[in-house]
């Protein structure tokens, strides 16, 4: 706490997955071996393909300050793309692009939310939900779900969260961090609760879309009861490899998409040019150009999941999509391992850090504070070593 700072700074937390990222990166340079598998972020380099439309964006000059929600012919990609992928219809005025679907959803809650106003969670979230919506005013609350039922919310569990002052519900499906994947059907049901309460806002944050093993996505936005009052929200960074490019955007109702530009006008004044026309070149592509990335994941997947399946106290789901496994590590809790005793998920993640010197996320970063956040995109070396260490570790 700085009382020079505002309380808005003050009283936010700091991004747990970043900041486990330079806590690891920060020990290495102290000549630790430290394996990272806290960050969300795919380990592959970027499609040949989208380096080109970059390399030639800088060779055609694009160097000025692009239309505050993006390129036109970007968001006509976008709009192509929504339609084949997941049968969205958008116009351009329905479209922003942003920094990152980071600042996408920063912009939403920032448009949308009023001081006291409900921001609906379904646990475990997104890391950085809970902090953008308290910026912006809101106040979070997370609707608890479990392991034994994939992580999910149900119509009880959302009907029974939502008060007069909902206002907004954020989640990702995949999920990142539990990797779980809402079904068409169980959407549907979800919906048939959220009709009757009009003023809600669904956030519907897809930018694991790809990362499918079922090889089913589903969008809220696909149903006409729902297309009026959901934001789908996507980008680049997972599926493309191109988290430091940092394009972001959504499609949504046009009123909201208004609003976002109007903010991003005060704020960034647009995403970067170069990103901007290579996220074209990646768009244009069809899912089936990055299945590499997906069959590798998978692979992964099993790999991670083999290895903790071994490990004595450690529950785990199989995970759908994204490239996270979220265990329930409850089972060490109250137990004293190598002179350390585990209270908590925290406790947990930091003994991995310290005696096994693996870097992973805490649950509770993601309100769901039996679980540690795993995320296997890594390679199957660095994934065997690390979970080879932790067994260990815990022994
Ligand atoms: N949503 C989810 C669920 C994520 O995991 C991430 C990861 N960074 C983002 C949004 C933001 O992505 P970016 O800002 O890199 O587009
Ligand atoms: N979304 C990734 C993660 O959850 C990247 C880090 C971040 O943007 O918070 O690890």
């Amino acid at each position: 706490m700085n009382p020079k700072l505002s309380d808005r700074v003050n009283n936010m937390a700091t991004s747990a997955t970043l900041a486990m990222a330079a806590k690891a990166r920060e020990l290495r340079a102290e000549g630790r071996d430290i394996i990272g598998l806290s960050l969300g972020e795919p380990d592959f380099t970027v499609p040949e393909f989208v380096k080109d439309a970059a390399i030639q964006a800088v060779k055609d000059d694009y160097h000025a300050y692009t239309p505050v929600d993006g390129y036109a012919d970007l968001k006509q990609a976008i709009i192509t793309k929504f339609k084949r992928d997941n049968n969205l219809d958008y116009t351009p005025a329905q479209i922003v692009v942003s920094t990152g679907a980071k600042q996408s959803i920063a912009n939403l809650a920032q448009v949308l939310l009023n001081p006291g106003d409900e921001v609906l969670l379904p646990a475990p979230y997104w890391v950085s939900y809970s902090d953008i919506g308290k910026v912006a005013g809101g106040v979070a609350i997370a609707v608890p779900t479990s392991i034994d039922t994939d992580f999910k919310i149900t119509p009880e569990t959302l009907e029974a969260a939502i008060t007069p002052k909902t206002k907004m519900m954020i989640y990702s499906s995949p999920c990142n961090p539990s990797g779980s994947v809402y079904s068409k059907e169980e959407l549907r049901a979800l919906a048939d609760v959220l009709v009757k309460y009009p003023d809600i806002i669904v956030v519907s944050d897809e930018i694991y879309e790809h990362i499918n093993f079922t090889g089913q996505h589903a969008s809220m936005a696909q149903f006409d009861d729902m297309y009026d009052r959901t934001v789908t929200v996507n980008g680049v960074s997972k599926a493309f490899a191109m988290t430091g490019w940092r394009i972001g955007y959504i499609g949504g109702p046009e009123y909201i998409a208004r609003a976002c530009n109007k903010m991003q006008g005060q704020v960034t004044s647009g995403a970067n040019c170069i990103a901007q026309r290579a996220t074209i070149a990646a768009l244009e592509n069809p899912p089936s150009k990055i299945q590499y990335m997906v069959d590798a994941f998978k692979n992964r997947r099993k790999l991670v999941l083999d290895l903790l399946a071994d490990i004595p106290g450690i529950k785990t789901n199989e995970p759908e999509g994204a490239f996270y496994v979220f265990p329930d590590v409850s089972y060490y809790f109250g137990k004293t391992i190598q002179g350390v005793t585990i209270e908590n998920a925290s406790d947990f993640a930091l003994l991995l850090l310290d005696k096994a010197n693996v870097a992973t996320v805490t649950g509770e970063a993601f309100g769901s504070p039996n679980c540690i956040r795993i995320s296997y995109a890594a390679s199957e070396e660095d994934i065997t070593e690390a979970l080879r260490r932790i067994k260990e570790a815990l022994s």
